[in-house]
């Protein structure tokens, strides 16, 4: 992209939609249609010109000219709010460099400074949407049941995977067992996939194995390639562990639920919606935030020269 489609690119999205929506679209959590759903809701923009908008600023930000168009902004004569707020994401974008308060600085060579400089670590800025997944996974997991298994549930299934209570093994490794793993992921795409928190649909897992498997179909996942998975960790009785495991889970028997069906569509609706507009209003503080953070920039270093 040179320079001219630059511009023409930031036109295409606004310069003041590229400030507002920017750390949206940084997010990578967040797919095109999501992020224009959100701008839809907040702009009233028509549907096609928020996702214009979002998939423009996405190629800005792929051709690693972020900043190029921050400073574009700044320059341009857009309203003052808009050029603070684009000054401070330009400077959040530099924290590895250094802010000096204008006091007098003392005469020091290159390699002298460097070695201050390496000294010094700047701790990272916090923003509130680097929040935004684990709100999502809230979201998420704070609607799937867990359901107390009786002792009878407990014996059976420890029957089936040829533990015994007082030892508990990974099912899928043999090492110490630290969890219980769901079988059957409960979540995939940022979505509940409809099975939930039972003893049918758990085992005992160490955390390698959990952490590897992830939401991976545990069949594939066991003989893959996936670091640290079973197979790769050469295993020895892997087949009579999947023996097992395909045991227990004809035993489980589980179906996915269809939450939305269960429940009703309004409530569902209602759930889906509080989880949109937390993130919206996590947005919205967002770029407050920012410039709250430039504004004592600014104050401080006014300050400084006044004295
Ligand atoms: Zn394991």
């Amino acid at each position: 992209m040179d320079d001219n489609q630059l511009i023409r690119t930031l036109n295409s999205v606004g310069k003041s939609s590229f400030v507002r929506y920017l750390k949206l679209c940084e997010d990578e959590s967040l797919s095109n249609t999501e992020i224009a759903d959100q701008i839809e809701e907040e702009s009233g923009y028509t549907r096609n010109s928020c996702l214009s908008r979002t998939s423009h600023l996405r190629s800005i930000l792929r051709a690693g000219l972020r900043n190029k168009a921050l400073e574009i902004i700044i320059e341009s004569s857009v309203r003052e709010r808009i050029k603070r707020l684009a000054k401070a994401l330009l400077n959040e974008s530099e924290n590895d460099e250094v802010f000096f308060l204008p006091h007098e600085q003392f005469e020091m060579s290159a390699s002298e400074k460097d070695k201050y400089l390496a000294a010094f670590q700047m701790p990272t800025v916090i923003n509130i949407t680097t929040r935004t997944s684990s709100i999502t996974n809230a979201f998420i997991n704070s609607i799937i049941p867990v359901i107390t298994p009786s002792i009878n549930d407990i014996r059976e299934a420890l029957a089936i995977l040829a533990l015994e209570p007082e030892s508990l093994l990974c099912a899928y490794c043999g090492d110490p067992s630290t969890e219980w793993d769901h079988l059957r992921a409960i979540v995939k795409d940022k979505r509940p996939t409809g099975y939930i928190s039972e003893i049918r649909n758990l085992v005992p897992a160490c955390g390698k194995c959990n952490q590897s498997k992830g939401n991976k179909e545990w069949s594939i996942w066991i003989v893959g390639d996936a670091p640290q998975a079973p197979k790769q960790r050469g295993i020895q009785d892997l087949e009579a562990r999947m023996q097992r495991l395909h045991k227990y889970e004809e035993w489980g028997d589980v179906k996915p639920l269809n939450l939305e069906e269960l429940i009703g569509e309004d409530l569902w609706e209602q759930h889906w919606k509080h989880w949109d507009t937390i993130l919206r209003h996590m947005n919205e503080a967002q770029s407050t935030a920012v410039e709250v953070r430039q504004r004592v920039l600014d104050r401080l270093s006014s300050k400084s020269t006044d004295d």
